[in-house]
């Protein structure tokens, strides 16, 4: 689950970091009444589910109630990256002397958390990672010893921070650390971490994504849970029920089972395709599913050629060739559609299909040459 800057603000208020005082609006008048609530000078942020707000203009110094005003017009309403600006955060001003880039995020490949930490703040992190790599101090921590306040001081020293900035920095990581363990967050990214001119740390964006599977540790993120932006391929699949996460490729992907999925996705890599999705129509792939799994990635501009595969277990091949042929009865289908059926009675299955098999559908003995050919039909 994608916080919001400002639902990140708050989640790391709660573990006592320094964030600005701010109030979120809709509006403009909102917007304006907040200011006048705060006090300018202001900044005025879009709140969307991704990061370079401000490279798009959804990040701006309001010094003045007109600035406020004319700001969160323009700023309401925008379109960043995809995201449609419904919400803006007006924030108290901050003086900056200095930026600086944090993070804890888990890194699979170790089993461990992975820290970073940069005096290279404001610009994004994978610029700094390509042009100055050195200047990125990493740490990993084993999630059962924790990050010490020993190891934390060792980690600020690699980074070379200067020493104002020291103290408080340590502070603000140590409480970073918990809040990303204790509140089972994937993901917490503080961009830029800023020195004052009066020399205290202080956080001035916030990414946070929390584990969605620990809502039943954290009743409250329900309220995160409902401010979600799925695109609208998500929002239709969901609606039917199937479980289906949109990616950006151009291989329209249906499985049954969330493994077969997963591996379905990867095979259509390694053969250097582009999967438009992840789609697990579960273990009954009956005409019903099958037509609204269909229809979800027919509906998918980016679908050039659909990979459907199949591996019967309870549900028998006939079955699920059967389903598949009513299915496309049901839903005129744009893109040529590619079957990979095995398992329980996949003869059988297989002897159904055949007849139907034309250049639109096919059909592929292995999930590895069904995978070679989808890929060479979306090219
Ligand atoms: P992002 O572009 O989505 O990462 O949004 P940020 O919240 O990081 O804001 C972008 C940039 O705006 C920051 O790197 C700062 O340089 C600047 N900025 C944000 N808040 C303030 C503030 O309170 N005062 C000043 N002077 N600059 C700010
Ligand atoms: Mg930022």
């Amino acid at each position: 689950m994608d916080l919001f800057e400002y639902q990140g603000k708050e989640f790391f208020a709660e573990y006592g970091m320094p964030v600005s005082a701010g109030e979120i609006a809709f509006t403009v008048p909102e917007a304006v009444a907040a200011a006048e609530r705060l006090g300018t000078p202001v900044m005025v942020k879009a709140q969307v589910h991704t990061g370079g707000r401000g490279k798009a203009g959804g990040v701006k110094f309001a010094a003045d109630i007109d600035a406020v005003r004319q700001h969160a017009g323009n700023i309401l309403g925008l379109d960043i990256k995809g995201h449609i600006v419904g919400r803006v955060w007006i924030e108290k001003a901050s003086d900056i002397a200095e930026e600086y880039y944090a993070s804890f995020t888990l890194d699979r490949s170790a089993k461990k958390h992975l820290g970073m930490l940069s005096v290279e703040g404001g610009v994004e992190i994978e610029t700094v990672a390509e042009t100055n790599p050195d200047a990125i101090a990493k740490i990993w921590i084993d999630p059962i010893d924790g990050l010490s306040e020993a190891t934390c001081r060792d980690w600020v020293a690699a980074a070379k921070l200067p020493e104002p900035a020291v103290e408080g920095t340590v502070e603000v990581l140590l409480k970073l650390y918990r809040a990303y363990s204790e509140g089972d967050a994937d993901l917490v990214e503080i961009n830029p971490l800023i020195l004052t001119p009066e020399g205290s740390v202080h956080v001035l964006d916030a990414k946070v994504t929390l584990d969605g599977n620990s809502e039943f540790r954290h009743p409250d993120y329900s309220q995160y849970d409902a401010t979600q932006s799925r695109d609208e391929r998500e929002q239709a699949a969901h609606a039917k029920g199937l479980q289906y996460v949109g990616l950006d490729g151009s291989v329209g992907v249906i499985a049954n089972g969330a493994g077969l999925a997963m591996s379905t996705v990867d095979v259509v890599n390694q053969v250097g395709g582009n999967p438009a999705n992840f789609l697990d129509i579960g273990g009954g792939a009956n005409a019903d599913v099958m037509a609204g799994a269909l229809e979800v990635i027919n509906n998918d501009p980016a679908v050039k050629a659909i990979f459907i595969n199949i591996f019967g277990g309870i549900t028998r091949g006939e079955e699920i060739a059967s389903g598949i042929l009513e299915a496309m009865k049901r839903v005129e289908i744009d893109s040529p559609i590619v079957i990979r059926l095995d398992g329980t009675n996949a003869n059988q299955g297989r002897a159904i299909l055949e007849p139907h098999l034309t250049d639109k559908l096919m059909m592929q003995p292995t999930m590895l040459d069904a995978a070679r050919r989808v890929v060479e039909l979306a090219s």
